[in-house]
């Protein structure tokens, strides 16, 4: 069990910005932004890479959902960044599929 599903089953803390049936949200606890939210689906899939054809409203449901937090954290007018990490090349450290909503602060490109 990933520490996110510890999360979704409430067995350890998290800040929590958004729930619906299928869906959390939660403050990364190492923000690397003045706001750095995790999104992630409460089904267990792994990343986009072993999502299923069946998960294509789950995944656009995630993108809609950072879409609204942007509005309500205060970082949708200025711009923001939304991405997701898939294997070690990815930098994925959490096996659990989520989407990192970045803003607050300009983000530079190429990411490292
Ligand atoms: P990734 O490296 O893309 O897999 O992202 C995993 C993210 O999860 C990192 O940004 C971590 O800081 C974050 N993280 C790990 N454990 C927790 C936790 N208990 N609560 C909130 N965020 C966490």
């Amino acid at each position: 069990m990933t520490i996110f599903q510890k999360i979704i089953a409430r067995e350890i803390p998290a800040d929590i910005v958004y729930e619906d049936d299928e869906v959390l949200a939660f403050r990364d606890i190492q923000p690397q932004a003045p706001v750095h939210v995790l999104i992630i689906p409460k089904k267990p899939v792994v990343n986009v890479a072993l999502a299923d054809d069946a998960d294509q409203a789950l995944l656009g449901r995630l993108m809609l959902v950072a879409r609204d937090l942007a509005v309500q954290l205060g970082i949708a007018d200025k711009g923001y960044r939304v991405v997701t990490n898939i294997g070690a090349h990815g930098g994925q450290s959490v096996y659990h599929l989520h989407l990192h909503l970045l803003g607050g602060r300009a983000m530079m490109w190429p990411p490292g």
